[in-house]
């Protein structure tokens, strides 16, 4: 453990909603009446009762998970807790604390904006980049996550509705307002949403100079055309990338485009069975340059450290790779951050 804590290395696949304590959510439930937040893509609060979101809580703590599906209702538990910008100040604090300084130099926290009672998406930005800008920019910065099952303008012009179009215009207005905005994500249910109608908004965030990170291929039989559409976006980085196909691999490497690996978020949501199949593997015999990840700290009962004492642990209980092999994955993490210098 010390050899893993002493390597300078970065974190750059934490999603904050899913790297909560548990504690904190504990206290959150006690505090809560009234209303709850809703989840990204929706405007209004979601409708489980203080005795639904602790009975959820419970559910969350002796979880197990069986599909990728099944993960995602995860979150409805903790947006429902999350749901002021005090409590959203707290839990980012937390995050933040948990991850710089301990199992990390520098963190890249990833978060979808969501409208918490009558605050605005802008004011839930300025929530976590406050919490956020407490640090030194060597040590944090943020990436403004894209949810898969937000709309586009076009499809979807009821009131209310988040769209894609209005989070990516908010993430280019706040960097350019110089908050420490750094890059932007898609994420959210892979079975969900059409990339395509995406295109033409992506395009904007390369030209501001915002990073670009993209969950890709993170299910078998995606979509079709769902991968080609998300490569064609050229991110600057891809999150999972489990089920790309050879010649999606060969555009990988060719671009030398880094991947984000997260090995306990894989193996519990069973998208792959194993790390002896692991394709972490694939990179490595390339010398292709990966970053290891917690990706959801709670739901996955993870760490930094522990993803890296996979790397370091004889097989089967880990990789079985030598320091060596393992400070050049730590190297690559600083070397690949979309801030921080
Ligand atoms: P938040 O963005 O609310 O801070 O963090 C939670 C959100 O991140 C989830 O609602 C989900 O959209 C996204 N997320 C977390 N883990 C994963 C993952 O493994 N895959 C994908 N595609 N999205 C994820």
């Amino acid at each position: 453990v010390e050899f893993i804590l002493g390597l300078p290395k970065a974190e750059l696949h934490a999603h904050l909603n899913g790297c909560v304590g548990m504690e904190v959510l504990f206290e959150l439930v006690d505090e809560l009446d009234g209303e709850s937040g809703g989840g990204p893509g929706t405007s209004s609060p979601t409708t489980l009762t203080k005795d639904e979101i602790r009975t959820g809580l419970e559910i969350l703590e002796s979880f197990s998970i069986d599909d990728i599906g099944e993960f995602f209702k995860v979150f409805g538990v903790i947006y429902g807790l999350v749901s002021t910008r005090d409590a959203l100040g707290r839990v980012t604090r937390g995050v933040l604390g948990g991850f710089i300084g301990r199992e990390c130099e520098y963190l890249e926290l990833r978060t979808t904006p969501r409208r918490l009672g009558r605050s605005s998406l802008e004011e839930y930005l300025e929530t976590v980049l406050d919490e956020v800008e407490r640090y030194p920019k060597e040590k944090a910065g943020l990436i403004v996550s894209v949810d898969r099952r937000m709309g586009v303008a076009t499809e979807n012009e009821s009131e209310g509705v988040i769209t894609v179009e209005e989070v990516i215009n908010l993430a280019i207005e706040m960097k350019k307002q110089g908050r420490r905005v750094v890059g932007v994500d898609v994420c959210g249910d892979p079975r969900s949403g059409d990339m395509e109608l995406l295109k033409p908004v992506m395009g904007k965030v390369r030209e501001v100079g915002l990073g670009l990170t993209v969950h890709i291929a993170e299910i078998p039989g995606s979509v079709s055309g769902d991968t080609q559409n998300l490569l064609s976006f050229t991110p600057d980085r891809i999150g999972h990338g489990t089920f790309l196909s050879e010649k999606e691999k060969e555009i990988v490497l060719e671009r030398r485009i880094p991947v984000e690996v997260c090995l306990s978020s894989n193996i519990i949501c069973k998208t792959v069975p194993d790390l002896a199949s692991h394709h972490i593997r694939y990179y490595l015999e390339r010398d292709h340059p990966i970053v290891l990840c917690t990706d959801d700290t709670l739901p996955f009962r993870t760490s930094l450290t522990a993803e890296y004492a996979l790397l370091l642990a004889k097989p089967p209980f880990g990789l079985g790779l030598s320091r060596e092999e393992v400070r050049r994955v730590a190297e690559w993490s600083l070397e690949v951050r979309f801030g921080g210098r």
